[in-house]
């Protein structure tokens, strides 16, 4: 009898903490933004929401157990403060072929259990545009370096009046836009003291002394293009594990380029044909460049490589290993 009494008030204490829980997240504050309880779907795994003006965030409760209930919503509010920042500059980048309200972008965390898995073993975030959405995987940190590319992802697919058809426009024009066009302060914020170092030794900084992503990404290109980085491992644009190879240097395919390359070749293109030009063509495969612009891929390539090159000899002291 004792027993079964005492069985019953530990279930009951336990349903109490559960509720005090419950309670002390909901209501929460995360820089301006509070924690709400989530009441339109998947509301078991994901119990609490925030919303700001550009997103909402569906917050799993093993994503805040795995980081502690402190470390997590700090974190998040460091995130939603540039986040903010962020996705407006990217939607003033784009706003010439926007039109109207942009829908808010649901972003999911997804951290626990999921490094080892698929798209999220490699990337700190990853849009699914089929479904407008965003999820972040393994931390808030790691979710950093690829969230304002994701968002650009989300606007061009969903939010723009332009079409794209490749991996190669896809990924060229979300890393342009999000690297070049914007300052892009969630990726600024997690780059190492030690990069930052490297970047300022070979001079790939800005009138601060800030890491100038343009620069980084000109010289690792360029040493890519010369051959200096055979061997290197990578992901190419159209999301394969490559190893670089002295065939490839040779006769670059489209969808094998890094996504430095590819930014930096889709900025050139943009220089010569102008932006409207390019942003309306990018629903056309490699085998209709000619058609478009007048040359074939490997053509404009070796010139873009041409050009880099110059650049890089005249602007730069060219670093080894600064896209490591
Ligand atoms: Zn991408």
């Amino acid at each position: 009898m004792k027993k079964s009494i005492r069985i019953a008030a530990l279930i009951l204490a336990l349903i109490l903490c559960a509720g005090l829980f419950t309670g002390c997240a909901k209501g929460r504050k995360v820089g301006p933004y509070r924690v709400e309880q989530n009441d339109i779907r998947n509301t078991e795994i994901y119990p609490y929401i925030v919303r700001t003006p550009h997103a909402t965030w569906y917050l799993a409760q093993a994503d805040i157990d795995l980081l502690g209930e402190e470390t997590f919503y700090r974190e998040l509010g460091e995130v939603l403060t540039e986040q903010e920042a962020d996705f407006a500059d990217a939607i003033d980048a784009l706003k010439d072929y926007l039109s109207g309200d942009i829908p808010t972008v649901e972003i999911w965390t997804d951290f626990a259990g999921r490094t080892e898995n698929g798209k999220a073993a490699y990337f700190g975030a990853y849009c699914i545009w089929d479904m407008d959405l965003i999820y972040v995987y393994h931390d808030f940190q790691y979710a950093k370096s690829n969230l304002l590319h994701e968002y650009v992802h989300y606007l061009t697919h969903k939010c723009c009046s332009f079409k794209l058809n490749t991996d190669f426009w896809s990924e060229s024009i979300a890393e342009y836009i999000s690297e070049f066009v914007c300052y892009n302060r969630l990726s600024h914020s997690v780059l190492t003291e030690e990069l930052r170092e490297m970047y300022r030794q070979y001079g790939l900084t800005d009138a601060n002394g800030e890491p100038e992503k343009r620069k980084v990404y000109y010289a690792w290109a360029a040493q890519a293009r010369a051959g200096e980085l055979i061997g290197m491992q990578y992901l190419s644009v159209d999301q394969r594990d490559m190893t670089l190879t002295e065939a490839q240097v040779r006769n670059p395919g489209i969808g094998a380029l890094t996504y430095f390359e590819a930014c930096c070749f889709f900025e050139w293109l943009i220089g010569r044909y102008g932006e409207a030009f390019v942003y309306s063509h990018m629903a056309i495969g490699p085998e209709r460049f000619e058609e478009v612009f007048g040359k074939d891929f490997n053509t404009l390539f070796s010139e873009w490589t041409a050009d880099n090159d110059a650049w890089c000899a005249e602007n730069l002291k060219m670093p080894e290993g600064a896209g490591d």
